[in-house]
């Protein structure tokens, strides 16, 4: 059957109209019809760490009861129990249960991607293990800001408070008249 739309999460699933594959094994049962089976759908996304698109098969069971719209289940019932509609039953529930929850939420295109370099973003499986930067020591970073901050703006406020909150919350910056 072709998918549906929107069969899938934010970084993976399965494109609209592409086919997926049952296989189904309907047994009559008292209170019902139990559907036993596999959908085999293909998939498409982008890797969580460095974007690169993926394309692979994902392969789901599921089973689930359709009971007769007359038949009362007994004690048991349940709001979410799934009825046969016309002598006819709408899989796409069952299939999103089955495949949606299932699919990764951070999907990688291999176990042990690198990722992105996070100075200058290129792909760290591309640049090689040697990639590196000379970068200044971040805790360094903070003291440069406030070192700049207390030259150019009001050097009284920059004094009275400990200088070890980082620099993000100051509020010296704040501008009067
Ligand atoms: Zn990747
Ligand atoms: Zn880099």
């Amino acid at each position: 059957m072709p998918a549906p739309e929107d069969f899938g999460v934010e970084m993976v699933g399965v494109p609209e109209g592409a086919a997926i594959e049952l296989d189904l094994r309907l047994e009559a049962v008292l209170e019902g019809v139990l559907v036993t089976g596999t959908a085999t759908v293909p998939l498409e996304g982008e890797c969580a760490r460095c974007l690169d698109p993926i394309a692979s098969t994902f392969e789901a069971e599921f089973q689930e009861l359709f009971v007769y719209p007359d038949t009362r289940s007994g004690g048991n019932a349940e709001d979410d129990e799934l009825y046969l509609e016309d002598d006819l039953i709408d899989l796409e529930p069952l299939l999103r249960d089955a495949v949606v929850l299932a699919l990764p939420l951070s999907p990688l295109c291999r176990d042990d991607c690198p990722g992105l370099c996070a100075e200058c973003g290129i792909r760290l499986a591309d640049a090689g293990p040697d990639h590196r930067h000379d970068v200044a020591d971040p805790r360094w970073a903070a003291l440069r800001d406030l070192a700049a901050g207390t030259a150019a703006e009001t050097p009284e406020r920059g004094s009275g408070s400990p200088g070890a909150r980082g620099s993000s919350d100051r509020r010296e910056g704040k501008q009067e008249g």
